[in-house]
Parts: structure tokens; sequence; C-alpha cells
């Protein structure tokens, strides 16, 4: 998993362009140590029409950095399907919503097609780490394992994006 982009070092400029790059789009920001607390993983915007959700999650990382309240764990906060929510449509060739079960995303990383499945294997350059790195334990969507089992995590990720 070498080639995965930390996201508190893309985040905090790394030097990398490909880093700094996922930073500026990818990574909306990030708060907490991850100290004696959950890994809270927040994404908005996985339907391109539906930009709220990335405005909101802006607005929520700025207050917290401004307030700095005591927070224990770490919420890290992430745009979801950056050329859907570039075109304001809901998604390119696929619905980005769909598709996230182990034996689903292993497929779609073995022969990534559609602009979606680039979509889904960026975001998951950011949330693989995160989750392999959290100290504590991880949020869970409801009835997916994906995030439960992380040692189901596909290991090998597709080039990036041609
Ligand atoms: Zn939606």
């Amino acid at each position: 998993m070498n080639e995965a982009v930390d996201p508190l070092t893309a985040a905090a400029g790394s030097g990398n362009p490909a880093a700094a790059e996922l930073a500026d789009e990818r990574i909306l920001g990030a708060y907490g140590s991850g100290d004696g607390g959950p890994l809270v993983v927040c994404v908005g915007g996985v339907h391109g029409n539906e930009p709220s959700g990335v405005v909101a999650l802006e607005r929520v990382i700025s207050r917290l950095r401004d307030r700095q309240p005591t927070f224990r764990g770490r919420l890290l906060a992430v745009a979801g399907n950056l050329p859907a929510l570039r075109a304001e449509r809901r998604f390119i060739d696929r619905d980005l919503n769909r598709g996230w079960s182990v034996r689903r995303v292993s497929e779609v990383l073995e022969r990534p097609a559609m602009t979606e499945d680039f979509e889904q294997a960026e975001l998951l350059r950011v949330l693989v780490p995160a989750i392999r790195s959290a100290p504590g334990s991880c949020l869970r969507a409801r009835g997916q394992r994906l995030l439960e089992d992380r040692a189901a995590w596909p290991v090998t990720l597709p080039p990036r994006r041609p």
C-alpha cells in the first residue's frame, strides 16, 4: 500500500505534487488527532448534482479550525464524485453510490472502465490508508461490511486515471 497517499500528509502539503493535487480537490479537511476516539469519514457530493454536502463539510471543518474544540478521534471530510460535481450531474457513467460491497469494489478495481470506477479507486486511495491507520473503531455504513472488515479491503489499486 505504498502507493496510497496519507490524507493528513496530503492535507498538510507534503511537497509531493500528486498529494498536493489530491489535497486541493479530494480532501476537504481533517480535524482532530485521532487520540482516544473513532475515525469518522464524511463524503460529500457522491452525487454531482448534490454539492451541498461539500459546502457543509467545508463549513464544518472551517468552524472546527476556528474554534478548536476538544475532539476525541478524527473527522476526515472528503469530496465524492469530482467529475460529476464539475459537470453538475448526478453521475457521468454510473451511480457512484452503488457498488461498495467488497466483491463489487474488487471487480471495479480489477477492470476499471467507467468514469466512476476511477473515481471509486481515487476515493479508496484516500479512505484505505485512513481506515487502516485509524487507532480506534471506524464508522460503518449501514448494511455494508466494507468499512467494518479492514482485512477485506483490496490491496492493489489500479493506476491513476490516464
Ligand atoms: Zn445523493
